[in-house]
């Protein structure tokens, strides 16, 4: 049997008092910011507890706020002062690309950092709300890694930044886009003007329509221009689907014929071929809601009216019509008063099936047949009435 020499227990037993001096001494040392004891598991770097390291000396930084600008016809972006041709196609993963370039290029990863991991995820929640508007892109920024070798507890961090992407016209799209429109949409009624209410739901329809298409990278979704004059909108558009796409949308609305027309405008040099710029047009009905036409023999006024249809009220028997325009056009229906002969006349007497208004111009009583559903009715009252030829009917 052998005996352990002296060495062997002198050298354990140093051992052991050399571990328990670090030991002790180590317990006697605090975290000046938090209190925390030191462990041997849990060494203090740099005087700090390992928590507080990591607050003290963060893995990363982030802004809270990015600045960007994109142009909403090209899809390019603008970064330091320059203006970058995108590697994505659609308008959202060009918005993308951008802010997450811009993070990366934000971010500042301390000095010593090891083992870190970085991931920038942009959320989509909101995104681009209307033409020429802005874009906002939340992105969450995680950051894991440690910058001290001594670091028991690597850094976990996270970041939320958002992205505010300004949407504009380029420098390049707006020279451009004066000139290099591709079709014209026209906009007339048939013998009148617009109303206002056709003039702004079209002009709204247009911008929202086309501010889709922009939405999924259509390079061709945008109005050169808008020319408004007496007898109708012409809008230039980048784009000769979208602009037939769009007099699609605004004749299922509103009825109307549609045409289209093409004219040689010069010759493209790169292609060696005729150019051609389109004219798509549509002509809305002269009919408009409240206005009045004459049906077998009564009259009507239009209650309501679409890309297929019109529906009519009997102004005596009260009961609707519909009417196709097909069937419009095939028995030549046509107005028999606008909505602005409309008057106001007052009811002198009143019989069971008739009553009696003063001409509103003469004053003289004229006998008017008694619509069915008209109740309650009083000498002295006001109503609504339509005077055509020497017949007063009642609207109202
Ligand atoms: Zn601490
Ligand atoms: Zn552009």
């Amino acid at each position: 049997m052998e005996f352990p020499t002296l060495s062997f227990y002198a050298f354990n037993f140093l051992h052991l008092l050399y571990y328990r001096h670090i030991g002790d001494s180590l317990l006697a040392r605090f975290c000046p910011n938090c209190g925390t004891e030191e462990t041997r598991e849990r060494p203090l770097i740099e005087g700090l507890c390992q928590t507080c390291f990591t607050l003290e000396y963060p893995l990363l930084e982030v802004p809270k706020e990015i600045f960007l600008e994109a142009c909403f016809n090209c899809a390019s972006y603008k970064w330091k002062g320059k203006w970058v041709q995108p590697k994505a196609v659609k308008f959202n993963d060009v918005l993308q690309e951008a802010a997450i370039l811009a993070v990366e290029k934000s971010i500042k990863l301390a000095k010593n950092a090891k083992k870190t991991r970085i991931s920038i995820e942009p959320s989509f929640s909101e995104i681009a709300r209307a033409l020429r508007a802005k874009a906002i892109i939340p992105i969450k920024v995680k950051a894991y890694g440690v910058i001290h070798p001594a670091q028991k507890i690597p850094h976990e961090e996270e970041f939320e930044v958002d992205i505010i992407i300004d949407l504009v016209t380029c420098p390049k799209c707006s020279k451009a886009a004066r000139k290099e429109y591709q079709a014209i949409l026209q906009i007339r009624a048939d013998e009148r003007k617009l109303t206002d209410f056709e003039n702004k739901t079209i002009k709204n329809l247009v911008t929202a329509e086309i501010e889709k298409f922009a939405k999924k990278g259509d390079p061709g979704a945008f109005i050169s221009e808008l020319e408004e004059k007496a007898e109708g909108l012409d809008f230039y558009l980048g784009s000769l689907h979208i602009a037939k796409y769009l007099v699609n949308s605004i004749q299922a609305k509103f009825g109307g014929k549609m045409k289209e027309t093409s004219r040689q405008t010069g010759w493209d040099r790169n292609k060696g071929r005729k150019l051609y710029r389109t004219t798509v047009s549509i002509r809305l009905p002269a009919f408009r809601v409240k206005d009045f036409f004459e049906y077998r023999g009564a009259i009507h006024r239009i209650e309501e009216l679409d890309g297929q249809k019109i529906i009519g009220l009997n102004l005596l028997t009260r009961e609707k019509i519909f009417l196709p325009w097909k069937q419009i056009e095939r028995e030549k229906i046509q107005l028999a008063a606008k909505r602005e002969d409309v008057q106001s006349a007052l009811v002198s007497a009143v019989t069971p099936d008739k009553l009696q208004i003063l001409d509103p111009k003469t004053y003289q009583p004229i006998d008017v047949q008694r619509p069915k559903s008209l109740i309650g009715i009083k000498a002295s009252k006001e109503l609504s009435i339509l005077k055509i030829d020497k017949t007063i009917y009642v609207v109202e």
